[in-house]
């Protein structure tokens, strides 16, 4: 059976530090489902459809790779999709503490889903979507965070 992890976040926009996370994890998973969390009453900086094109556009060479979005709760995505494996990232020891709390809720509530974390490659543990999002407000260049293959004022 094909093991199956599901990447789920905000990607707003993607950086280099998902884009590594993805790859990595390609050594453990068969398939790896990129999934971007929706919320209606959360104001994005990119829309879902520009945040997908973006990742789309990063792993289009890679066909274990998968681009969805989705509304509501995760685990009930992974229960919907039959997936057992929820991927985050860790940078810090308040991500830790984030996100701790959440997979062990998720764990009493659903024990049959497991949340794996990777540790962020060092280079990567400054790179976040919010640092970006403020570079690009102010008419910055933030193309060192970005994966390479998008050039970022294409989804402006
Ligand atoms: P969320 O809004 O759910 O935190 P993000 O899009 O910010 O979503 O991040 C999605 C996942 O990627 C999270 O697990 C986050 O910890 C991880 N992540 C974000 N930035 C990095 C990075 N620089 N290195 C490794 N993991 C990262």
């Amino acid at each position: 059976m094909d093991k199956v992890a599901l990447f789920p976040g905000s990607f707003d926009p993607i950086t280099v530090g998902h884009e590594s996370i993805v790859y990595r994890s390609l050594s453990l998973f068969d398939k790896v489902i990129v999934a971007i969390g929706y919320n209606a009453n959360k104001k994005a900086f990119f829309s879902i459809e520009k945040r997908m094109a973006m990742i789309r556009q990063v792993f289009a060479n890679e066909p274990r790779v998968e681009v969805i979005s989705y509304e509501g709760l995760t685990v009930d995505l992974c229960n919907r999709l039959e997936v057992r494996y929820i991927l985050r990232g860790l940078r810090t020891s308040a991500d830790f503490e984030f996100e701790r709390a959440i997979a062990q809720v998720n764990k009493l509530m659903h024990p049959n889903i497991e949340t794996i974390f990777m540790l962020t490659a060092p280079q990567h543990t400054p790179v976040n979507s919010t640092i970006i999002r403020d570079i690009l407000l102010h008419n910055g260049n933030p193309s060192q965070f970005i994966p390479s293959a998008i050039n970022i004022k294409d989804y402006l």
